[in-house]
């Protein structure tokens, strides 16, 4: 596609909101430091734009991504922030390119101990790592009884052990309290017992976004904010003890507007049948771009500051909407499929309720063709 022909729907990110999310996170947290999870293209909102921000304002201390790739695209791109990979990286030249880029690594087993060694003996630089115990995720991680042996192993092989840290799976509701506490006194301990074998490890870490919403115990020396720096709670029930600034908004323009008599039927499978005369107008979005299929005579989009359901099923490039009999809506007016339009708003939260899924997908769905900007 030529570039300088617009997308034909375009997502815009907050950066102001984003600033705004994470000086919330700063003033609960006090003086720990603050790592920014910018991981899967900064949850749909665009790593490189996201990722420099908060590199020249200082908004966070840190970043986090899943990937080497993603990584080594900021550190590309002149992102200078500390940087941690939240997984261990499994290749070879993955985990060198990583050690040469100062990106610190997770080391989650005697295995990924050696490799990153391996990266940092052929690199001929220190390489930093951090050290990650399952202390109830069972995702990744050393058993927590095998962590002050690690620990003494990393140190013993030259590399830099900057951090020790594990992650929450119920941090976010009232319900996962209990098991929360539980893990928080099992990382404590192996905190404790790490320092006693080696001295204590500098960055002791646990606290995603449920954690700094409703955990003070979880802080320790960083957190993790993930979700909430989007403006998103991980959770529609968890605490919001931060004030939080949405900062998706993404927007398409009609493309096509047309009659639909009563008893006609809309879309493919013909799902949709008009009860009574109507206006439907088309929109050049579709489960392509990220607006997923499951909204299908479910969602619903703002247009010239009215709510009009989506009708019929979503195609892979256009969806209808139903903008009732009574419309003046044209051809080229702005619709709105996520965020605000005049006193209305359609948030993540509804659209994962609608999907049933949690706001994390809907902002991770946005494609590669969707257009991108920044306010
Ligand atoms: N820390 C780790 C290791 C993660 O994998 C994630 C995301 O899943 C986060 C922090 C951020 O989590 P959240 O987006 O729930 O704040």
């Amino acid at each position: 596609a030529s570039t300088n022909i617009a997308s034909t729907s375009t997502a815009t990110t907050d950066l102001g909101a984003i600033r705004h999310n994470l000086a919330g996170v700063r003033a609960r947290v006090g003086d720990r430091l603050v790592l920014a999870a910018v991981k899967a293209n900064a949850y749909g909102h665009g790593a490189l734009a996201v990722a420099r921000m908060i590199d020249q304002a200082a908004a966070a201390d840190w970043l986090g991504v899943a990937t080497a790739a993603e990584a080594l695209e900021l550190r590309e791109a002149g992102v200078r922030l500390p940087m941690l990979i939240f997984s261990p990286v499994v290749s070879d030249a993955a985990a060198l390119a990583c050690v040469r880029a100062g990106v610190d690594l997770t080391v989650a087993s005697a295995d990924t101990l050696d490799k990153v060694s391996r990266a940092a003996a052929q690199a001929g630089v220190p390489a930093s790592v951090h050290l990650k115990v399952d202390t109830g995720m069972r995702r990744i991680g050393c058993p927590p009884d095998a962590a002050p042996d690690l620990a003494r192993r990393a140190d013993a092989a030259g590399l830099h052990l900057r951090g020790l840290f594990s992650h929450l799976p119920v941090s976010d509701t009232e319900d996962g309290r209990a098991f929360t506490d539980e893990q928080t006194a099992r990382f404590a301990a192996v905190a404790d017992a790490v320092a006693a074998a080696r001295g204590r490890v500098e960055l002791v870490h646990l606290a995603n976004s449920g954690g700094v919403l409703m955990h003070p115990g979880t802080w320790f020396d960083l957190v993790r904010p993930g979700v909430m720096v989007y403006g998103n709670l991980p959770d529609p029930t968890t605490d919001p003890t931060v004030d939080l600034r949405p900062a998706l908004r993404w927007t398409t323009r009609v493309s096509f507007v047309k009659r639909v008599a009563a008893g006609e039927t809309v879309g493919y499978g013909r799902t949709w049948t008009a009860a009574s005369d109507t206006i439907v107008a088309t929109i050049p979005v579709g489960y392509g771009d990220g607006y997923s299929r499951q909204l299908s005579n479910r969602g619903r989009v703002l247009v010239g500051g009215r709510s009009c359901p989506v009708v019929g099923r979503v195609c892979m490039d256009q969806t209808m909407v139903n903008l009732g009999p009574d419309a003046s809506a044209q051809v080229g007016d702005e619709v709105v499929l996520l965020g605000e339009q005049g006193s209305d708003a359609i948030t993540a939260q509804e659209l994962a309720d609608l999907m049933g899924t949690i706001t994390y997908e809907v902002t991770c769905l946005v494609a590669a063709r969707v257009g991108r900007t920044v306010t």
